[in-house]
């Protein structure tokens, strides 16, 4: 067994980022500013996006396009159960009302017939969730939306790099927000994308500072001038040149961060394969996983005990793990507001019963997979329901 305790998603940092952080703070410039300037660049480049705005969160991003494309009380947002609280929390923010429509059983994505079957005439956006870095059904959503002149604001948290035949996630024009949180494909430590259309991002730069007229970042710059307007009240949201500066190098690492991501989900695919205890996680034709996360499900009546003890199990053998997501209609705040029984989304509510994560992370070692993997066989060994033949 191992001697040290096996984190679920620690942060890859290298001496690049420590030398690049260490310029700024000698540099007089701490907040948003070149650097800030560089990732943005750098971030829309690689995904080939129209534009992008560095933020705070991806929460940020998600809460801004909100209220840049207007919408407040009275109207109707429909994001999957499957997700974190901040995808649904932001459309409280706003005053809407979230509506969810269940997901598919095999990726955990929204399911665009359920979004269709949702859709009232105060349905204003849909918010799809890229669930663990697997790409959702955007063709079919956006249809959906043109159909009935719905906004998309994707939620790509977990989905850098994901692409649906060829084309990044971040690329299609629609607002998109991506998370660096610690645990993310890519972190800053805490810190935020939007990418979409240039001229809307003007928009949300605003709204995301302050409501300060244009550039009001740099009026503390040479070039910058005393003079601004307030022409909205708008939120606190920027990114620091202090997280840039990590932002930076992690972009640059993510191709070799994805390559041993794709390797632990290959050695962890293979392991699994030929155990009918599980259900293993899926990738569709014609898309590129973000490998975020590797959520295995564990399939009823094959084991003695469930995943709470399956987990319990991992612990003592020095294994962490989490569970993606506690769907949000079970939380209790959205149960009592929206009177949501458990069943009311009935395939998220019982994958919620069987799923756990493993840890997926490019530090792992070669060690590290094989631990995880030799744990999960020694609690099938132990924990299987023997039957008897006939
Ligand atoms: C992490 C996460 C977020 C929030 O990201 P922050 O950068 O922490 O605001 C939003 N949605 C999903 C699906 C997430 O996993």
């Amino acid at each position: 067994m191992r001697k040290t305790f096996l984190p679920f998603s620690p942060p890859l940092i290298g001496e690049e980022e420590i030398n690049e952080v260490v310029d700024t703070l000698r540099s007089n410039w701490l907040t948003t500013g070149p650097k800030t300037r560089q990732f943005e660049t750098d971030f829309a480049n690689f995904l080939s996006a129209p534009g992008a705005l560095a933020l705070n969160s991806c929460t940020a991003g998600l809460h801004t396009a909100l209220v840049t494309l207007g919408i407040g009380p009275g109207d109707e947002v429909i994001t999957t159960p499957m997700t974190f609280a901040a995808s649904v929390n932001v459309i409280e923010h706003v005053g809407a009302r979230p509506v969810f429509a269940d997901v598919e059983s095999d990726t955990l994505n929204i399911s665009p017939e359920k979004i269709e079957a949702a859709i009232t005439p105060k349905t204003k956006a849909i918010i799809p969730v890229h669930y663990s870095g697997h790409p959702v059904k955007l063709d079919e959503i956006q249809s959906i939306a043109e159909e009935n002149n719905l906004h998309i604001i994707e939620d790509a948290a977990h989905a850098i790099p994901a692409s649906i035949n060829g084309t990044k996630i971040g690329a299609s024009g629609n607002p998109t927000a991506f998370s660096f949180y610690a645990t993310k494909n890519l972190t800053t430590g805490e810190g935020g994308m939007l990418t979409g259309d240039p001229g809307f991002l003007d928009e949300c730069r605003i709204v995301s500072l302050h409501g300060m007229s244009r550039e009001a970042w740099n009026r503390y710059g040479k070039k910058g001038t005393w003079k601004y307007d307030v022409v909205r009240p708008g939120f606190k949201y920027n990114m620091t040149d202090i997280q840039a500066a990590i932002g930076i190098w992690q972009l640059k690492k993510l191709p070799a961060f994805q390559k041993r991501r794709t390797e632990i989900v290959s050695a962890y695919q293979q392991a699994f394969k030929n155990m009918d205890h599980f259900q293993l996680p899926v990738t569709l034709k014609n898309v590129e996983h973000a490998h975020h996360l590797y959520p295995l499900r564990i399939l009823p009546n094959q084991l003695n005990i469930d995943r709470d003890q399956f987990i319990e199990e991992l612990r003592e053998r020095q294994i962490g793990t989490s569970v993606h997501f506690i769907p949000m209609h079970l939380h209790s705040y959205y149960q009592d507001k929206y009177q949501h029984q458990p069943n009311d989304f009935p395939v998220a509510f019982e994958q919620y019963q069987q799923l756990l994560s493993l840890p997926l992370n490019p530090k792992m070692t070669d060690e590290d997979v094989s631990d995880v993997i030799q744990s999960v066989e020694d609690i099938v060994r132990k924990h299987k329901i023997r039957r008897a033949v006939a």
